[in-house]
């Protein structure tokens, strides 16, 4: 058990299973873009763990560039996406993937597939780390995604609760029984 702020969390998922996972999803698009150049963009800052680990497991021509949009505030979505950062400059006419830590209610995804869709890529495809299926409620089709998680709140591999927890190697959940213990 951990503790970040005054929140306690608990080991959820280990490094090895991150690893493996990452693994899986960079075979799936080396097999996509066989022959291709594709321009990887990580969306910061949660996913730069999983686009250190996922560029170490997709050892085929790319690019790698990033985008910085924020919409999270403790534990709770905000509902604010922000953008903070323009798209990469040398997108036209290529394969964009996007890496995303994690895909919670789908609004940062939304907001992604509004800003390159308005540039003059080939294609873009989403690739994220954490997905929250059950919660999602975009309409867009996640296409590769490294796990599946159930709704909780996660910190660890460049997840953060507010600020703490990004460089944790594993994943850890918060600790809900402990809540209810304090409140009891
Ligand atoms: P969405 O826009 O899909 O609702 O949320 C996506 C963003 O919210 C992620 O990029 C991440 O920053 C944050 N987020 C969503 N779920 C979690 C979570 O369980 N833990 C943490 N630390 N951040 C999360």
């Amino acid at each position: 058990m951990i503790k970040l702020h005054d929140k306690y969390f608990k080991p959820f998922i280990s490094e090895g299973e991150i690893l493996s996972a990452i693994k899986k999803v960079a075979d799936a698009i080396a097999e996509d873009y066989k022959g291709e150049v594709p321009i990887f963009v990580g969306v910061l800052n949660g996913s730069f763990m999983f686009v250190s680990d996922f560029l170490k497991a997709y050892q085929h021509p790319c690019e790698v560039s990033f985008v910085k949009l924020s919409s999270y505030q403790g534990l709770t979505s905000t509902g604010i996406v922000e953008t903070l950062l323009d798209v990469p400059e040398n997108i036209e006419g290529r394969s964009v993937i996007i890496l995303e830590d994690i895909i919670d209610t789908g609004r940062t995804v939304k907001k992604l597939i509004d800003i390159f869709s308005a540039t003059n890529v080939k294609e873009f495809k989403i690739a994220t780390m954490f997905y929250k299926s059950e919660v999602y409620n975009g309409e867009y089709d996640i296409d590769y995604f490294g796990m599946k998680i159930e709704d909780r709140f996660i910190v660890g591999y460049g997840l953060d609760y507010n600020e703490l927890g990004r460089n944790l190697k594993e994943v850890y959940q918060l600790n809900q029984k402990h809540m209810i213990n304090l409140v009891l």
